[in-house]
């Protein structure tokens, strides 16, 4: 069956692919599973040697690979070339973990007790549409690391880089067969993924709703699981902070990628001092937004991805306080305004759900307890934002605050090198860092008596 890929800037269909059957989910897992054999008994300079090839072979075709996400996801063509670099920069990454894998020596009595990190076997990695290759590449360069095979299901709005990333692969010197993509719905394609029985892991990055069903159905086979799911993250924003930065930086941190982010800086709360000032330069920064093309230079926000997708976004402002917004193009395409909600009470629906848009709620508050108790009073957890000058309380609200990431006088939030994942209903277990192979492999121990 054919599956047609849209283009949100324009609305058109942009390409015709193959939809995989569910007997192809079960021949890619037979695949992975007679290729990893031996790649888990290759030396480890060899694994590492592929992932390095797989960094070049991505850089020597990031300007395509760019062109393509932006073109399908509706980024900005500038996010989209930072995007690649970052795959090429995951798998570099990477490659140093094979060589890195170590185990443990325990004291022991009676013998040698020793530990080792054993890939888990095939694992399958089940993604979104927001960042499409960057949150793969997240999953496949730790995991193929880690000695494992994998089998990709990306979001059906937008598998076409994954399938470029396979060709590329292959081309590096990657087993064939090592890592399969299919493509088709996630109920069908990646329930099966979730209950085939030889697949060990499953690697999970969606909504929160799904990442709950997800574990649900793991539980039958036992399979491990690693969650990243959805966010409303604040920002905290103290009177003393630098203003200017702190705004200007909203751009991306709440209309980046048209909000469509799971760690958008959603809720923003501003000490009542500067909120006045905040707002005059939020309403500048707002309007001033340049949505448009994605291929073009200067386009800072591009469409949402569908049409449904916009209609829940507008679902969620109608009726709600708009202070400001910018402007969007109109006709074709999936176009959708930044938009500032002000005055808006915590209880808001709009300041508590996340929209996954270009939708920001800024709420007021007078103190540093009022503000941790309001950011925590959330069910999600995964990033967040404090701006301050003063030191103790920026280290004050790191810690007092649940979620797995947090920047000071920033809106970063995913690095490679370091860990990412969230608190509460933000997900299960961390990506990236120094640790992530270890979330691809069981620890295995093992006692060799010597008397
Ligand atoms: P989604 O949960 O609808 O879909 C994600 C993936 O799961 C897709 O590939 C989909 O086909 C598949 N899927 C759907 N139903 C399934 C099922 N029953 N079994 C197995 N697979 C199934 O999410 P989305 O709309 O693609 O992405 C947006 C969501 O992702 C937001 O909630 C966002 O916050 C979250 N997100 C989280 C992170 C993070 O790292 N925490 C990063 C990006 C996006």
């Amino acid at each position: 069956m054919i599956h047609t890929v849209v283009e949100p800037a324009t609305g058109q269909p942009m390409a015709e692919i193959e939809r995989s059957s569910l007997s192809d989910v079960d021949e890619a897992v037979a695949r992975a599973g007679r290729a990893q054999r031996d790649w888990c008994a290759a030396p480890p300079a060899e694994r590492a040697r592929v992932l390095l090839a797989i960094a070049a072979g991505v850089e020597a075709e990031s300007e395509t690979l760019a062109r393509l996400e932006a073109r399908n996801v509706g980024m900005p063509i500038g996010d989209a070339r930072g995007a690649v670099a970052g795959v090429a920069a995951t798998f570099r990454y990477y490659a140093a973990a094979p060589e890195r894998l170590l185990g443990s020596t325990i004291p022991v009595a009676g013998g040698i007790d020793m530990t080792f990190h054993e890939p888990i076997g095939v694992v399958g990695l089940i993604t979104p549409w927001n960042f499409p290759l960057s949150i793969a590449s997240w999953k496949i360069a730790p995991a193929l690391a880690g000695g494992n095979g994998v089998v990709l299901k990306p979001a059906e709005l937008t598998p076409l880089t994954a399938l470029e990333l396979r060709r590329l692969c292959v081309a590096a010197g990657l087993p064939d067969g090592l890592f399969g993509v299919v493509v088709g719905s996630g109920s069908e394609l990646g329930a099966h993924l979730v209950e085939h029985p030889s697949v060990g892991k499953i690697a999970f990055t969606g909504s929160t709703a799904v990442g709950r069903e997800i574990g649900r159905r793991a539980a039958d086979t036992i399979k491990r699981v690693t969650l990243e799911l959805g966010g409303k993250s604040p920002s905290v924003i103290f009177d003393d902070a630098d203003l200017e930065a702190a705004v200007d930086g909203l751009a991306g941190g709440v209309f980046g990628n048209a909000g469509q982010d799971c760690c958008a800086r959603s809720r923003v709360f501003v000490q009542r001092p500067v909120l006045g000032e905040f707002l005059a330069r939020l309403e500048v920064l707002t309007r001033g937004m340049r949505v448009g093309d994605p291929l073009d230079e200067t386009t800072q926000m591009g469409p949402l991805i569908s049409e449904r997708h916009r209609r829940q976004v507008a679902g969620h402002v109608e009726g709600a306080p708009v202070a400001f917004r910018g402007d969007a193009p109109e006709g074709p395409g999936f176009w959708f305004p930044p938009t500032v909600l002000c005055p808006i009470d915590d209880a808001h629906p709009a300041a508590r759900e996340e929209i996954f848009g270009p939708v920001v709620s800024v709420l007021v508050f007078d103190d540093e307890a009022e503000v941790i108790r309001r950011v925590n009073d959330s069910p999600y957890g995964l990033s967040g934002s404090i701006w301050t000058r003063d030191v103790g309380r920026a280290l004050r609200l790191s810690r007092a605050i649940e979620s797995g990431t947090l920047a000071v006088n920033s809106y970063t939030s995913v690095r490679i090198n370091t860990p990412f994942g969230g608190f509460k209903q933000s997900g299960l277990g961390r990506e990236l860092g120094p640790d992530a192979v270890q979330a691809y492999t069981e620890l295995k121990n093992v006692f060799v008596a010597t008397t």
